[in-house]
């Protein structure tokens, strides 16, 4: 039997069957501005409305169609939360630093809320909470610890559930407990998008796609830049390419390398069935190292399943099984459900796991979003917009944070990830699922 329904087709996301038609985009560009954002994206976007409605003259220009980047292919799991534990920030860069990151998780949220409000984007935001699912029982120790060292410093509401009270989230007996924040939300991510750009179209900034910025020179004030047929001058530059960057961007592609992930939609199932296995209808992550990520579409009619299927590009149909077989790990009953969609995209993941908001040799970026960018993106764009303008607004903790490379990765080129997915195919899942049975046994008794 086909894993897919008859007329699927893989490689094309879920979200791209619910896009509103494409915009109209100009076909030409002013030769002079203020701003010019590289990458339409949340980040690009999300800069170039900020400094417009600032009064400054921007132009947005993508390589490919505004959106078709991470933006309109991620799982819609809106929450800012940092990826690492609050002791390693603290380690790396200080308590300071990390309680601000962790303050600023709120803000983060708080911030494109707001802008999906503001600007009337229909896009299916929902607080529905996030629950994040601890594999082993020492991830869950670890977990406790962590709630009890974040809640103390910043306000967050995140709150443990014990492994009997899980029954009330999930259906499964995979899990050894949770964290529970219930402030996190869920959105369509490709309507989200789409809304931003008509905000920034609305604003007369113009934004084209199929350009990509080959060249870029300094010129003793501002910058020249070659996007396709485009020559453009500029006072600034913002570049928001993150896991998709190309061109002449190389000390940015050394720091985030495109890390892929990969998402599978169910073919539409009795909601009353999908409410039975996920009844806390949150968004739901897991806490091993390659961890899945889920949750319902937003029609309530459809399991959308995510995970690093591979650290490598792989073809849609292999991911689909792999993840299929994840996902029947979580929920046996659904071994013999069929697929619809099985799409990837890129992440653009920083070495130290943590994004970053600064400028280098004077072109202003924001990075390295590791793979939690629909709150976060949107609210760095905002701050690398105010920091290109010289405007105190552009403070931020994510500015305290480094991007840094490694030795072995001096070309931009992300040789190295074969070796990583071979490493945790080989070593760090077996180890972790070993840890998870011998506590299934444990617990059974
Ligand atoms: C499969 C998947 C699932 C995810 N799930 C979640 C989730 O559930 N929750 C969450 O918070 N985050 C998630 N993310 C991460 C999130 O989608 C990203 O962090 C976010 O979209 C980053 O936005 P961005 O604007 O910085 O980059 P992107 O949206 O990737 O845009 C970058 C753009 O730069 C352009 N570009 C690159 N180089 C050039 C150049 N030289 N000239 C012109 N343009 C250029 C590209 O064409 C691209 O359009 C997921 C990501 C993926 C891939």
């Amino acid at each position: 039997m086909s894993l897919f329904v008859a007329g699927a087709a893989p490689g094309r996301p879920y979200w791209w069957d619910a896009a509103r038609p494409e915009q109209a985009l100009p076909e030409s560009l002013p030769e002079r501005a203020d701003l010019l954002v590289i990458g339409a994206g949340y980040t690009g976007l999300s800069a170039a409305l900020t400094a417009a409605d600032a009064g400054a003259s921007v132009v947005v220009v993508d390589a490919g169609r505004p959106g078709a980047g991470a933006s309109s292919r991620n799982g819609g799991m809106f929450g800012a939360h940092p990826r690492l534990p609050f002791e390693t920030v603290a380690d790396r860069f200080g308590r300071g630093v990390a309680a601000g990151i962790y303050a600023e998780a709120s803000e983060a949220f708080a911030f494109t809320r707001g802008l999906i409000e503001r600007e009337g984007i229909d896009c299916d935001f929902r607080v529905t909470g996030r629950i994040q699912l601890a594999w082993t029982r020492d991830h869950f120790e670890a977990q406790k610890r962590l709630v009890a060292a974040v809640t103390a410093i910043a306000p967050i509401t995140m709150e443990i559930v014990e492994r009997a009270d899980l029954g009330a989230e999930i259906a499964t007996d995979r899990y050894f407990g949770a964290i529970r924040f219930p402030d996190h939300a869920a959105l369509d991510p490709g309507r989200f998008h789409d809304g931003l750009l008509r905000a920034v179209l609305r604003r007369g900034v113009p934004v084209v796609g199929d350009s990509p910025v080959t060249a870029l020179e300094r010129r003793t004030s501002g910058y020249v830049a070659t996007a396709g047929r485009h020559r453009i001058m500029a006072e600034s530059v913002i570049l928001a390419t993150n896991g998709y960057t190309q061109g002449p961007f190389g000390w940015a592609r050394r720091r985030v390398f495109p890390l892929p992930s990969y998402v599978i939609a169910t073919e539409p199932l009795d909601p009353d069935r999908l409410r039975a296995l996920a009844p806390g209808g949150r968004m739901m992550v897991e806490t091993r190292a390659r961890h899945s990520y889920y949750r319902l579409s937003p029609d309530g009619r459809r399991i959308l399943f995510g995970g690093r299927a591979a650290m490598v590009p792989i073809a849609a149909e292999a991911a689909a099984r792999r993840l299929h077989a994840t996902m029947t790990e979580v929920w046996p009953s659904l071994a013999d459900v069929r697929l619809s969609h099985s799409w990837s995209g890129f992440t653009g993941y920083s070495f130290g796991h943590l994004p970053h908001v600064g400028a280098h040799e004077g072109i202003h970026y924001a990075l390295g979003y590791s793979g939690s960018g629909t709150a976060l993106a949107p609210y760095l764009g905002m701050k690398a917009a105010w920091q290109a303008l010289g405007d105190a607004r552009g403070r931020t903790a994510y500015a305290r944070t480094t991007l840094a490379t490694r030795a072995f990765h001096p070309t931009g080129r992300p040789w190295f990830l074969s070796l990583a997915d071979r490493w945790y195919r080989h070593a760090v899942d077996p180890r972790e699922n070993a840890a998870a049975e011998r506590d299934r046994r444990a617990a059974a008794g």
